[in-house]
């Protein structure tokens, strides 16, 4: 007789199908219906592009499609009257004026009138003149470098350079230093490294134009700023007034606004006083200088902001595909669908493939009469670029519903190049994230002349890995960041995420970044002209990653995977940096004691995570399914995901009660980017640099509570997999 398929072989043939089933052109055809025409959050054409979404996902067949809305504070530019950035001399006379707009290139971009404004969002209105001063990148340690040079950006106007931190924190940091202004600028160095010759640019390749801005959020924080860890809805009192919000650093006090490579030659190139450090110099063609001021004595730089802050609705899209069997269990794939512009890439590249993979599903399901096992749940964000608005109200209202149903969150906001695929995940997924990615074929065929058939083997040499000796196959896999809205996902609940793009190699913000070039034109032209192969990349991973933790019966969570990453990785490196502390800090000791029952912790638990990890294996042996007799399958799966959960204190970190992860959490210095256990890092600072003793006797304590911290989260994974507590 023939053999009888087990489920897995079943299962995998299911997502042969289902990756089969994802479709390119239907992708580059959602691609052009969502983006004819700009769209911010909180304006009525966003709101259509939230009834196409809808619509298309209706006709796709998702399920209960319908709006989660809030109202919520926006900001926005006046588009009948731009800002500008002048430079005035000592007559008073206008010797540079930027026009404020970013001219028209090619007729796809359609000049929606107000498209080429160039602004960011929640900067403060006002008019200020005084000296320029260069700030680099605006990062901490530029101004540290700054002040060290002896240059004070105290009552002048700072000129920073977009790049290697969020916009947010360089306009904080040069206020915090006493700046009244601040103009940003994209740097040929960074967007148009070919040369800036017409021929080497937007529309003729991905390079930004003279005339381009990015635009963007200058708000520090997430969520509407008014209802910080509530709902913003009409019925819920607000958390915050506007004057904590400025208090707060939340938003900004001072105007700011971003200008052309263009237009900034015309005032940095007017900049007076030494040259900038060699490592500070940019692509424009002269010698950068610091200033204070301009060559010209008595010349001014003046900056001209308007800008209104408005209570607008905005409305995130919801839908399902039910699960079968544990139609509670939500596998939770999302991405946002407003943008500063016409939003091609970011992130309607994204939004455009999550259609698709809906619709393939759908598909999937019809053909071969299966039915996902958990539930699918579609999310398409608003007002992410204001500050992960939509996502994080929508967290705040549903947080023990989340808490409790959420199996996994899979993050996509920007397609931008086809170089190679990129995750941003936590170690308990590292194991599926690859071997899903070694299921896809390679979108490239240049790269499959070299041998490189799927997707994983481009990445893994793109990234390879270098932190995982014990996982030689495993790519580079960072921790995720802030940024999108997988941040609250992780930071705020403990849901396992993963957040994935397929990107260039070098520069992560690509050069057309929030400007009015994001055109589908470029993605069709330019980086994804083999019928949409990179987004159908995306959308396969996507589709087949979800498929997985919708369908397994065990959810493919890897704790020893995480085990492992915790001690010889993590608390290894916590090891490095806390043991040199005991010549010179006597006020270390208690830490060096937690860290000691943090490590045996860490060791327990590897070894629970082994057992766990070998009854999986059992199981999966006798092909039991979801209707197994003694339901261990079922509970097994519930405690795995519920592991990530230890690791949320809820009372959050010192001051920010919305950092709840005590593993991860976004840098107050660049929220793009995550680091490890910050709290117990912050306080390792705080003891070196503190001045009195009663300081280090302080720092000594909050160190040793932060370590014990965390070992209490280690305890409670081991504990999760105890019946008996
Ligand atoms: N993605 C948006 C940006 O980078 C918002 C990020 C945030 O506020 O965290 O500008
Ligand atoms: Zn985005
Ligand atoms: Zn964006």
């Amino acid at each position: 007789p023939p053999k009888l398929k087990t489920f897995d072989e079943i299962r995998l043939s299911i997502g042969d199908h289902l990756i089969k089933s994802v479709n390119g052109t239907k992708i580059r055809q959602n691609l052009r219906a969502i983006t004819p025409e700009p769209h911010v959050a909180g304006t009525a054409a966003n709101a259509r592009v939230a009834d196409t979404i809808s619509r298309i996902w209706k006709a796709n067949g998702l399920e209960n499609v319908h709006f989660v809305e809030y109202d919520v504070l926006l900001s926005y530019p006046d588009y009948d009257a731009p800002n500008h950035v002048s430079v005035i001399d000592r007559a008073g006379k206008t010797v540079f004026k930027s026009n404020g707009t970013s001219p028209v290139i090619i007729p796809s971009e359609q000049s929606a009138p107000g498209a080429g404004v160039q602004w960011v969002a929640y900067a403060a209105a006002g008019t200020v003149q005084g000296e320029p001063v260069y700030a680099h990148y605006g990062r901490q340690q530029d101004f540290e470098r700054l002040e060290k040079l002896g240059i004070s950006v105290k009552g002048r106007v700072a000129i920073i350079r977009y790049g290697f931190c969020f916009r947010g924190d360089k306009v904080a940091f040069a206020q915090k230093a006493g700046a009244i202004a601040v103009v940003l600028f994209s740097d040929p160095a960074e967007v148009a490294k070919n040369g800036t010759d017409f021929s080497q640019l937007y529309p003729n390749s991905e390079w930004l134009p003279s005339g381009g801005v990015q635009r963007g959020s200058v708000m520090n924080g997430d969520g509407d700023p008014l209802t910080p860890l509530v709902p913003s809805k009409a019925d819920v009192y607000p958390t915050r007034t506007i004057d904590e919000a400025y208090a707060q650093h939340v938003l900004p006090k001072i105007p700011v606004l971003p200008i052309s490579y263009g237009d900034a030659y015309e005032v940095i190139s007017r900049l007076n006083g030494r040259p900038v450090p060699l490592d500070w110099q940019g692509g424009l063609n002269f010698t950068y200088r610091l200033g204070p001021g301009f060559k010209d004595a008595g010349t001014s730089i003046k900056v001209e902001v308007r800008s209104t802050l408005k209570k607008r609705h905005i409305r995130n899209v919801v839908g399902y595909i039910k699960g079968a069997v544990e139609p509670d269990q939500y596998v939770i794939l999302g991405n946002h669908y407003d943008a500063w512009v016409y939003g091609a890439m970011d992130p309607n590249s994204g939004t455009a493939t999550l259609a698709e993979v809906g619709r393939a599903l759908v598909q999937t399901m019809k053909d071969t009469h299966w039915r996902p096992a958990r539930t699918i749940m579609f999310c398409n964000w608003d007002a992410e670029e204001f500050g992960l608005v939509g996502s994080t109200e929508f967290l705040e209202e549903f947080e023990k519903q989340l808490t409790d149903r959420a199996v996994v969150y899979l993050n996509v906001d920007t397609i931008h190049s086809n170089l190679s695929f990129e995750a941003n995940t936590i170690p308990s997924l590292f194991q599926v994230v690859v071997d899903t990615a070694k299921r896809i074929p390679n979108p490239m065929k240049s790269e499959i002349k070299r041998a490189r058939k799927t997707v994983y083997d481009t990445w893994v040499r793109a990234f390879p890995g270098n932190k995982t000796p014990s996982y030689p196959d495993f790519p580079d896999m960072p921790v995720p960041g802030g940024g999108s809205d997988q941040s609250g996902f992780l930071n705020f609940l403990g849901i396992p995420v993963v957040d994935f793009l397929y990107r260039n190699t070098s520069w992560s913000e690509y050069p057309l970044y929030h400007s009015m070039y994001e055109t589908p034109f470029v993605s069709e032209h330019i980086f994804d002209t083999n019928d949409f192969a990179v987004h159908k990349a995306v959308g396969q991973f996507w589709a087949e990653l979800a498929r997985k933790f919708a369908d397994q019966p065990i959810i493919p969570i890897n704790i020893s995977i995480l085990a492992d990453q915790l001690l010889n990785n993590y608390v290894h490196d916590l090891k490095v940096a806390i043991e040199p502390l005991k010549h010179r800090y006597p006020e270390a000791e208690d830490a060096r004691v937690q860290l000691s029952h943090l490590i045996k912790h860490c060791q327990h638990f590897v070894h629970r995570a082994r057992q766990v990890e070998s009854e999986i294996t059992a199981l999966k042996q006798r092909n039991h399914d979801f209707l197994n007799p003694d339901q261990r399958i079922s509970q097994l799966s519930r405690r795995l995901m519920k592991v990530e959960r230890c690791f949320i204190n809820p009372r959050g970190q010192p001051g920010s009660p919305t950092k709840r992860h005590l593993l991860y959490s976004t840098s107050d210095k660049d929220c793009y980017s995550s680091t490890v256990m910050s709290s117990v890092y912050d306080s390792v600072y705080d003891l070196v640099n503190a001045k009195t003793t009663k300081d280090k006797v302080a720092a000594g304590r909050d160190l040793a509570s932060a370590i014990s911290l965390v070992q209490l989260g280690v305890q409670c994974a081991v504990k999760t997999f105890d019946a008996a507590i």
